[in-house]
């Protein structure tokens, strides 16, 4: 079965997906729906992607000679599921003003509330959960790192007591040159807790998280320091063996290997040839795990531009029922050139 799927908002997040979406056999991307025409819009039809707008758009593409496939109703009416990625809030809009008058499976992204979607979602964490549904949040950035990160402990049989996780989250993304801050280290927000740590719990309501955060001046990658306890005893040498194995968790070694910032993580992603330089992994910065009794401490960081790809093709194949949660994740992985040496895709 080929499940075809089409994309509300073609940016940071959405152009990614596409790309994973067009790479896999058992998905077809039917198209992509853009706002305005632009040179993403041309590089997208340049690939093969066909591009949709909307009615009262159609002419500003053809005036840019950029050429359109059809309207985004002409799209929705002949796919299996969309995938949302316009800004926060919007896919919520496009929910009550389009999928659900259509009856159409959707997925969104991290940026729209949690009521939005049936489910919050993180394929290590709960793909079960989105199996058969209509609606599908998958989490922000920050969101779903954490949540593999805890998902990695639970999945091998340890008991959290809690987590605090500091996050020093990057100012923009690299193609927003309007945003910052430029020179500044902004309470993102002041509050405690962030509203990362509550995300967390909407896709792990049992644990204990509490989250704090600023924006620095970079675009490349958020930083996390994390901090876990556990009911019992844990060891550096059983962290490392537990996130040496899961999926979608990387270690960098700062010592032999002299990964000693995030934009050597980048570079690395850009020498082996990953498209865009992206991470799609949790990067996990080995030297910094450190247990303590009960506790464990780590700092990782969180591509965000891309680290949510996977979970969107795990996402379509939950809801459609195509395959169960670990064919699901290898095949992810391996067709999306994820690391999957020493990885273990039979865990509980
Ligand atoms: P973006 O601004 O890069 O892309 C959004 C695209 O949607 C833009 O091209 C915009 O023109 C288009 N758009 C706006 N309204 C539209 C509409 N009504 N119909 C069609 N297209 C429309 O945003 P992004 O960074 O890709 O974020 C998308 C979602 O993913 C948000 O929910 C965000 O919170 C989430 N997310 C973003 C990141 C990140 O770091 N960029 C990471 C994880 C999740």
């Amino acid at each position: 079965m080929v499940i075809k799927v089409g994309i509300v908002g073609y940016g940071t997040i959405g152009k990614r997906v596409a790309d994973a979406v067009r790479k896999m056999d058992d998905m077809e991307l039917v198209g992509a729906v853009k706002q305005n025409p632009d040179y993403e819009g041309e590089v997208a039809v340049s690939k093969g992607i066909r591009l949709y707008t909307y009615e009262d758009k159609v002419g500003k593409f053809e005036k840019a000679g950029i050429k359109v496939s059809g309207t985004i109703n002409e799209l929705l009416r002949s796919i299996d599921v969309v995938i949302d990625a316009t800004p926060d809030g919007v896919g919520a809009e496009n929910k009550a003003k389009l999928y659900e008058p259509m009856k159409l499976k959707a997925i969104f992204q991290g940026g729209e509330e949690a009521e939005v979607a049936e489910v919050s979602f993180n394929a290590l964490a709960n793909y079960d959960m989105a199996v058969g549904k209509r609606f599908v949040r998958v989490v922000s950035c920050n969101t779903t790192a954490l949540s593999r990160l805890i998902s990695a402990f639970l999945i091998h049989g340890y008991r959290i007591r809690r987590v605090r996780a500091y996050i020093v989250r990057r100012g923009a993304d690299p193609r927003e040159f309007k945003k910052g801050p430029i020179n500044d280290v902004v309470f993102n927000p002041a509050t405690v807790p962030s509203h990362h740590g509550p995300d967390v719990m909407t896709v792990i309501p049992s644990v204990n998280i509490i989250t704090m955060a600023v924006a620095v001046p970079t675009t490349m990658m958020h930083l996390h320091m994390v901090n876990v306890e556990f009911d019992g005893q844990i060891s550096r040498g059983e962290a490392i063996k537990v996130l040496e194995e899961t999926p979608r968790i990387l270690l960098f070694n700062a010592s032999s290997k002299k990964f000693e910032s995030l934009a050597q993580v980048i570079e690395w992603a850009r020498d082996i040839g990953r498209p865009r330089g992206d991470v799609f992994e949790n990067a996990v910065i080995e030297d910094s795990i450190t247990a303590s009794q009960n506790e464990l401490f780590l700092m990782q960081g969180v591509h965000q531009e891309s680290i949510v790809v996977p979970e969107n093709i795990d996402a379509v194949r939950a809801m459609m029922g195509l395959t169960d949660k670990w064919s699901s994740i290898r095949k992810t992985d391996e067709v999306l050139g994820l690391i999957t040496t020493n990885k273990n895709y039979a865990l509980a």
